[in-house]
């Protein structure tokens, strides 16, 4: 895939890149190395410091940023506005609580270990490659940054490729605060190299946002290293509608949860299993809530849903409704490739899908939703975990019992009851299954890249 800016709503290529030669990239990761020798003594209030500055920076780029994000991957321009101050809030929660993440734990009773002082305490690793996915430019890789800098490493971020003047952007960004030259660069190559940075003795650990493939290619290569690495994949999150649940809100927000970022995150719902007694009143509301929805261009205010970030994106999901289709399942709305410019895809509802389809278990990247029938909530559960993911599930119930039994039953890395699946700095994100493993965000995700030093004087 060429590194390029290419316009999702019209196709019409805006700027290309050219890639680092391997002269720029060994300049770059030897910057990496002399940089971690400068962060990781800085003193910790200089690096929490310079998560300020960014969150500050952020703020007031956010207009142009944010149109940014909205041309390189289509993203509707409220959304893209969000997900800069999300940046900035996720930049200042770090900068909050890095000292109390940090901290060194010690034994109260340092005997027990033949010591006068014991205790364990957070050190950088070193440089850390980022290897990135374009649905949430910023975000993704402000929730690996913020940590990872405060805790002393340094980054080293290879984003993907339709999302070059977002990842410049980035390496603008921190070059802006007060940390040391070469603590965060964006490496302009392709994925092809991503092999040659992470064997690198320089390259430490390695975190990814991503497909599988890709995912299972970096874990393996950094298994033959013996490198740390983090895997954030994909997701097929399940949506349970249960009798006791509000209806009318529960179709508002499963609107939210499928089409956000135009039907492009891990975390979407994307299969939405419903109660038979309630089956036929939820999916007439949701049918009703989808086809009211307007797709266009991004940039317009009244815009719900714009282009698919890639054309080759677009393309799998159409395979896989066409799958389904054929396999016997029914479209209830959409479902088809519209006619015109860019690589727009119709929201869409797609009810009895059969086991033997693709789309009953393979991940759908766009506004595609799967409405599955469920004759009670042991079936519902069932369901819900018969795929290889596991990143976010969501229930909506008001049934004590039934709560009780979804949050122990379900097989993910998070349940949700009565709204959608959402990051937040303050909790971990991961998965389970195939969607990955490692924790980000919250004190688990900046502790993925330290060493956690054991230490005891006598
Ligand atoms: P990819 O996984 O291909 O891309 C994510 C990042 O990984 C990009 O930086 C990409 O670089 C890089 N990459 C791709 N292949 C390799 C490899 N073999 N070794 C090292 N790095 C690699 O995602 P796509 O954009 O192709 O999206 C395809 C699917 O991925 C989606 O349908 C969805 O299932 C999943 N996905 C999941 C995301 C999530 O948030 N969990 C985000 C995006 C996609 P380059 O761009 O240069 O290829």
């Amino acid at each position: 895939m060429p590194i390029a800016t290419v316009n999702p709503a019209t196709g019409q290529t805006i700027r290309t890149f050219e890639e680092l030669t391997d002269g720029e990239l060994e300049t770059r990761l030897q910057r990496a190395q002399s940089a971690f020798q400068v962060v990781r003594r800085l003193p910790l209030e200089i690096r929490t410091r310079a998560l300020l500055q960014a969150a500050d920076i952020l703020d007031a780029d956010e207009d142009r940023l944010a149109d940014l994000l909205t041309l390189e991957m289509g993203k509707i321009r409220t959304q893209a506005l969000a997900e800069v101050r999300k940046s900035a809030y996720g930049l200042r929660y770090y900068a909050e609580h890095a000292a109390q993440f940090l901290a060194a734990r010690h034994l109260e009773r340092p005997a027990d270990v033949n010591a006068d002082q014991a205790y364990a305490v957070h050190q950088p690793l070193g440089p850390v490659l980022a290897v990135m996915p374009w649905n949430f430019p910023l975000w993704q890789v402000i929730r690996f940054a913020a940590p990872a800098l405060a805790a002393g490493n340094v980054g080293l971020l290879k984003h993907a490729s339709n999302v070059p003047q977002s990842a410049l952007y980035l390496e603008e960004l921190f070059s802006r605060t007060d940390l040391p030259d070469g603590a965060f660069q964006t490496l302009l190559i392709s994925a092809g190299r991503v092999e040659k940075v992470l064997r690198d003795d320089r390259v430490v650990a390695v975190t990814l946002t991503g497909s599988e493939p890709a995912g299972r290619s970096v874990a393996a290569i950094a298994g033959d290293e013996v490198k740390k690495s983090v895997l954030e994949l994909g997701g097929s999150d399940p949506f349970l509608v249960q009798p006791s649940a509000d209806l009318d809100r529960a179709a508002d927000i499963a609107v939210i949860a499928r089409t956000s970022n135009n039907g492009q995150a891990c975390i979407n719902a994307k299969r939405f299993i419903v109660h038979t007694a309630v089956y036929d009143d939820f999916l007439a509301k949701l049918t009703e809530r989808f086809t009211a929805l307007v797709v266009g261009d991004p940039a317009d205010e009244g815009t719900d849903i714009g282009p698919l970030a890639l054309e080759s994106g677009r393309t799998d999901v159409d395979e896989l409704v066409q799958d389904a289709v054929r396999a016997g399942a029914r479209v209830i709305t959409g479902g088809a490739i519209p006619e015109g410019a860019g690589w727009f895809y119709p929201p869409t509802i797609i009810a009895d899908v059969p086991e033997s389809a693709r789309l009953y278990r393979e991940e759908v990247f766009g506004p595609v939703a799967i409405v599955l029938r469920a004759e009670n909530l042991d079936e519902a559960i069932d369901i819900a975990n018969d795929v290889p993911f596991g990143l976010g599930a969501a229930a909506w119930t008001r049934d004590a019992d039934e709560q009780r039994e979804l949050i122990e039953r379900l097989d993910s890395a998070s349940v949700t009851l009565n709204d959608y699946t959402i990051s937040f700095p303050e909790l971990p994100f991961g998965g389970v299954k195939r969607s990955g493993y490692g924790r980000e965000l919250s004190e688990e995700g900046m502790h993925e890249f330290t060493n956690l030093k054991s230490v005891r004087v006598r």
